[in-house]
């Protein structure tokens, strides 16, 4: 059985002032116990989440982080930078960093190898567009995305992942793939994680996002192979995001 898993992608938005009501009404809302919770926040205030959320069970983490461990890359941060900071969990190849930052399947893969070797959980964010999805070409998009993951990780490594399915078409539009279509999606990338690992498949936990709200949170969460959301807009409130994740 997959624990249910509700990260919440701030994106770029927060404030010290702001993030510190946010954090803690997340906290005191929170019934440990059912789903694991976790929120992706803006690099400058891990520092923040780690005075926080320290001693809660609510874990956080980065949105991006570098493919290398060190050295001349101006504007990156490291893997192991973000393990200073407490983190357990970043987010990579968002489709929003594919899109406006050109990130190729093939850096992602290399960007979820660095997180795991230093201990990080990547959370491997795939996805179609929508001229992709009316085109007929949705699986054959999500397939290569989450290949070029599957063809730099070793099988114990892969066990560790988690992965998001986003369809682009469905962030911040208020547009929600239906239960059974999000199903669809996710029982395929099961199914392809399957044929390198079936331990690994069946234990991987994989995130629907793109416009989760409370209102639909509960359908698409009843899908046997939908195990979390990756929440956006709605998890800026806490108490949207604690819906979410009451209803996981
Ligand atoms: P929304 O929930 O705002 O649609 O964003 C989804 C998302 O991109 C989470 O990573």
């Amino acid at each position: 059985m997959r624990r249910k898993l509700v990260i919440g992608n701030w994106k770029m938005n927060g404030s010290l002032a702001g993030n510190s009501v946010l954090l803690r009404g997340i906290v005191a809302g929170h019934a440990a116990g059912k789903a694991d919770l976790a929120v992706c926040v803006p690099a400058p205030y891990l520092a923040q989440c780690q005075a926080e959320l320290s001693g809660t069970a609510v874990a956080w983490g980065a949105q991006d982080v570098s493919a290398y461990a060190a050295g001349a890359y101006t504007g990156e941060v490291a893997a192991s930078m973000l393990q200073e900071f407490g983190c357990r969990h970043v987010l990579v190849g968002h489709s929003e960093r594919r899109a406006y930052h050109h990130e190729s399947n093939e850096l992602v893969a290399q960007k979820a190898l660095a997180a795991l070797n230093a201990g990080l959980v990547p959370v491997v964010c795939v996805g179609e567009t929508l001229e992709e999805r009316e085109a007929g070409r949705t699986n054959v998009v999500v397939c290569a995305q989450l290949q070029a993951v599957l063809d730099v990780l070793e099988n114990p490594a892969l066990e560790k992942i988690v992965l998001a399915y986003e369809p682009v078409w469905a962030i911040g539009t208020g547009k929600t793939a239906t239960p059974a279509l999000a199903q669809e999606v996710h029982a395929a990338l099961r199914k392809q994680v399957a044929e390198r690992s079936a331990g690994a498949a069946a234990g991987m936990r994989i995130l629907y996002g793109g416009s989760m709200k409370p209102e639909n949170a509960k359908d698409l969460l009843g899908q046997s192979d939908i195990d979390g959301g990756l929440i956006g807009g709605a998890a800026l409130k806490a108490q949207d995001f604690l819906a979410i994740a009451a209803a996981a």
